[in-house]
């Protein structure tokens, strides 16, 4: 029997001394993480790196719960990759970052709402380049429908000449309250599961410091300084803060334009201010700092994905990664571009591209890459609620 064969069987030994299979409960990508977190546990050398394994060293078997929670916990960052002595072409293969996408990726699926949709989430990339064909086609027929021509200097550079704004509402209010309905229930089904329980197995309560705590990592992205505050790794042992930099100018970009988007719409109903607004005025001011993000920050995150090695993560959810990617970035270069062109006779053309692109972007938000932002604020808050908590296993400086 070669290692292991020996150590999968005594993981199961043990696992059923313990008191049950919960292996057997699991799926392939599942059993694997709760296998490689057997091991993690035994050897607890990655304990400083991240939120995971602190998280996992308070339990000693991992059910599908517990396998999700860390698996969203995970920020790929690869550090615990790069030092582990057990990694391949050892025989334990040891690949917590790949594990973990692995199951990441199937979380998504499963905890969809509806739960029919979860299949969006494979070939997600095509789902995606589909999405933005049709919406562009859509958009871009609609204003030649309107205006005859894609070519026109509109006075005042007046986009609701094109299309009117109760139009605009209509067409993107439905999409946009669908897209965060799927994501909020979504998010409701993943915390059903994974929920903090406390000592006498109720809901343990969330308090204001776990939930700062939670914030704070969610926002500082923590956990992409991979453990020494230097960054994650790409392409080889080097770390690098790079990913961590351009998700700020993404994950704050995109912050900045919906909050230039409601700003507008406050305008539009409060003040009955109608756009389009001055170069100075706050919407566009506020869209503008955050388009400007919105291209560098996906520009730098398409680069790191591309060089990124192939044993960091799940290659196969690659296509999903870059479609979102790319995606957000055409959402910000369009915006900017029509801001540009407004006043001349590429507005209606540039128009068309940038309601088209958005458009795909709401279509695709609760079945794509975004998923990810929501489950792993979840797991963060999990994480803080629970080291508050003493542990159950009262071993050692428990
Ligand atoms: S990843 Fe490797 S080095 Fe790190 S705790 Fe697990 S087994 Fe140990
Ligand atoms: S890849 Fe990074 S975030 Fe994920 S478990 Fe390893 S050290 Fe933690």
């Amino acid at each position: 029997m070669s290692s292991l064969e020996s150590l999968t069987a005594l993981t199961r030994e043990a696992s059923a001394l313990a008191g049950g299979l919960p292996m057997a409960r699991l799926g392939p990508a599942e059993s694997e993480v709760a296998r490689q977190m057997q091991i993690c546990n035994a050897c607890r050398y990655c304990e400083g790196f991240c939120a995971v394994f602190p998280a996992m060293t308070r339990r000693l078997e991992f059910d599908a719960p517990d396998v999700h929670y860390l698996a969203n916990l995970c920020h790929n960052c690869g550090a615990c990759l790069h030092a582990c002595q057990y990694a391949p072409p050892n025989a334990f293969a040891v690949n917590v970052p790949q594990a973990m996408a692995r199951v990441r990726h199937q979380t998504y699926q499963t905890y969809a709402w509806p739960r029919a949709f979860g299949a969006l989430y494979q070939r997600n990339g095509v789902v995606v380049a589909i999405a933005l064909t049709l919406a562009l086609a859509a958009f871009l027929a609609a204003t030649l429908a309107a205006r005859g021509t894609l070519w026109q200097t509109v006075e005042g550079g007046n986009f609701y000449a094109i299309f009117p704004h109760g139009i605009l509402v209509g067409m993107f209010g439905p999409v946009f309250g669908f897209a965060c309905l799927a994501l909020v229930l979504g998010l409701h089904n993943f915390w059903r599961d994974v929920r903090p329980l406390s000592p006498s197995g109720g809901a343990a309560p969330i308090g204001a410091a776990a939930g700062a705590q939670a914030a704070h990592d969610a926002m500082s992205l923590t956990y992409l300084g991979g453990g020494h505050g230097e960054g994650c790794h790409e392409s080889d042992d080097g770390a690098t803060l790079w990913r961590r930099r351009f998700h700020h100018l993404t994950a704050y970009g995109f912050g900045l334009c919906f909050a230039a988007t409601s700003v507008a719409t406050l305008y539009h109903y409060g003040l009955g201010r109608i756009a389009p607004y001055p170069f100075l005025s706050l919407p566009v001011l506020l869209g503008t700092i955050g388009g400007i993000g919105l291209i560098i920050g996906p520009a730098g995150l398409f680069w790191l994905n591309l060089k990124r090695h192939p044993d960091h993560g799940d290659v196969s959810t690659r296509p999903m990664d870059r479609a979102f990617i790319a995606l957000l970035g055409l959402c910000g270069a369009s915006g900017m571009a029509l801001l540009a062109a407004r006043s001349g006779p590429a507005m209606p053309l540039t128009l068309a591209i940038h309601l088209g692109a958005v458009m795909a972007f709401f279509l695709t938000l609760p079945y794509g890459k975004f998923a990810h932002a929501p489950y792993r604020v979840a797991a963060l808050l999990k994480f803080a609620v629970e080291k508050r908590m003493p542990s159950r296993l009262r071993l050692g400086s428990d």
